[in-house]
């Protein structure tokens, strides 16, 4: 039996810690009396720098149970951050890591189906939200506006994953060569690649607090998730000014034909004729210089080029 490490990132979570960790004991009893991991197993809360009580709970619950281990961050570095911290923190313990929000919004039970997915050789499992009626419908709304504009700019990101996910041990020692400093783990993990697979589950309500994503995280999180992983804003650029340039030979032509024809103030043809091609020439050069900057901006990023998933001797 393989040892299993949840982690799970918590802020402010004092109201939900008491109750998560009582479920999560249970579940863990549960899947260690069926065989389905190792007694060894352990649910891991990672503290992002809480302002409330949130430690506390955290020293008690471990001083209570060898189940319960806790990281402290220094300060709020937000879920993403938090998460990989306790990722990172832990692969070397473990066979593999599931991770998930301290508000149980994830149905606990998907752990299961989890579970057989990687007995059955996958190194990733996503956790899909099958439906979310329980969220707002703003945040259904941009949420779906999120996965539609990654997708556009080339992200391969599960449509609705959070971060509820199986990795396996040698999924997260891949994850570990990605060094990039702004890391947007769910386009991260496809591009890790191994055999990976989904589990659907219902979507319920935070059963205590507030979620700790306001509008203002959320917004930052998505312009993140775009700007960390795609040049393709740089390239539109590139785009508009092929177009502008070429519309400003059309214009010429047309401003010609004006002139020709005589019915033109002076000067004003080859006044309107230099504002299209300047503007189309400046805006191609913007984008020709940004080509460069994205390079140099995914050399900087200096992911593996490769991973290596089986070598035979
Ligand atoms: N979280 C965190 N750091 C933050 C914000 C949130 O670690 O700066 C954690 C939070 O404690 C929870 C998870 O991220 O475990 C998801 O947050 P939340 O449930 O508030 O988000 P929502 O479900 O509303 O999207
Ligand atoms: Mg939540």
């Amino acid at each position: 039996m393989d040892k299993l490490y949840l982690v799970v990132p918590c802020y402010n979570e004092e109201e939900v810690l008491p109750e998560t960790a009582r479920r999560l004991a249970a579940k863990f009893d549960n899947l260690i009396a069926g065989g389905k991991i190792s007694p060894e197993s352990k649910v891991v809360f990672v503290d992002d720098g809480s302002k409330d009580r949130t430690w506390e709970i955290i020293e008690g619950l471990n001083e209570s149970s060898p189940l319960f281990q806790g990281i402290k961050l220094s300060r709020n570095k937000g879920h993403q951050n938090a998460l990989l911290a306790g990722l990172m923190a832990v692969k070397d313990e473990c066979d593999m890591t599931i991770s998930m929000d301290a508000d149980l919004q994830d149905d606990i039970d998907a752990i299961d189906r989890m579970l057989e997915k990687y007995y059955d050789g996958c190194d990733v499992v996503y956790g899909v939200r099958s439906e979310r009626k329980t969220d707002s419908a703003f945040k259904r709304t941009t949420a779906h506006g999120f996965y539609k504009i990654m997708k556009l700019l080339g992200a391969d990101i599960i449509y609705n994953h959070a971060d509820y996910r199986l990795m396996s041990r040698r999924a997260l020692d891949a994850l570990s060569e990605f060094r990039e400093v702004n890391l947007f783990l769910r386009g991260i993990v496809p591009l890790v690649g191994f055999k990976s697979d989904t589990v659907e589950y219902k979507r319920t309500e935070r059963f205590a607090g507030q979620s700790k994503y306001p509008l203002k995280k959320m917004i930052s999180f998505a312009l993140n998730g775009i700007t960390s992983f795609s040049i393709k804003p740089i390239r539109m650029i590139t785009l508009l000014g092929i177009l502008i340039f070429s519309v400003s030979i059309l214009m010429l032509v047309y401003f010609l034909i004006r002139h020709f024809s005589g019915n033109t103030v002076q000067g004003w043809t080859t006044l309107a004729a230099s504002v299209w091609a300047i503007g189309g020439l400046q805006l191609l050069a913007i984008g020709v210089v940004g080509e460069y900057i994205g390079k140099m901006y995914m050399e900087t990023k200096a992911r593996p080029k490769y991973v290596i998933e089986k070598y035979l001797k």
